[in-house]
């Protein structure tokens, strides 16, 4: 998957070479090219060979579970798994579902979710402290969460067992509570009252 700057860059190229077509058929493909949203002009590239399929971002693989990965949570936003090579016993990461490269892009529920599981993994494991490491490895913005025990960590890390990690996954998964559910409730609440 592109990246938002990598769409850009790869739109302005394409209208580029767009511009040098004989008039009748640049705005023709002017007009296809602007009506597609992000995830079109990407499919449409790799339709016409212009970029390789295949380079995708290991975040985005962990989203569409293309990728083995111990799940504690899932949100419409995020998802939220165990690191395969934690700092700390319960090394969590919230990977958001789309792909960003900016931390400027990230929303405020994101936020709300990063707060919330900190305070969770805080008191479930009993640490110290939950401290957030915010990065963008192949441009896709995820928190890591590592928890800090009497012994503070150093950045050494060590691959975990995968069994020890399938047990802490299923130890420390949740639900949210979701609020989409509360509106349709209200909204069926409240439509007997507004029939005439
Ligand atoms: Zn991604």
């Amino acid at each position: 998957m592109l990246s938002k700057q990598e769409i850009q860059q790869f739109r302005s190229q394409l209208m580029k070479q767009i511009e040098e077509l004989p008039a009748d058929q640049s705005d023709a493909m002017r007009m296809q090219v602007e009506s597609m949203d992000d995830q079109q002009f990407e499919e449409f590239l790799i339709k016409n060979k212009m970029i390789q399929q295949g380079r995708e971002c290991v975040f985005c693989s962990i989203v569409k579970r293309d990728i083995e990965s111990f799940i504690i949570a899932e949100n419409n936003d995020v998802v939220i798994v165990l690191e395969l090579n934690p700092v700390s016993r319960g090394h969590a990461l919230i990977i958001p579902k789309k792909h960003l490269g900016e931390i400027e892009m990230i929303s405020d529920s994101i936020l709300a979710v990063a707060k919330l599981v900190s305070a969770f993994l805080k008191s479930k494991l009993k640490a110290k402290r939950v401290d957030w490491l915010i990065n963008s490895r192949a441009e896709h913005v995820v928190f890591n969460l590592i928890p800090v025990y009497d012994k503070e960590f150093d950045f050494q890390r060590g691959k975990a067992d995968k069994n020890e990690l399938m047990k802490l996954s299923k130890e420390l998964s949740f639900e949210f509570e979701t609020e989409k559910k509360e509106d349709e409730e209200e909204i069926e609440y409240e439509m007997p009252r507004r029939r005439p």
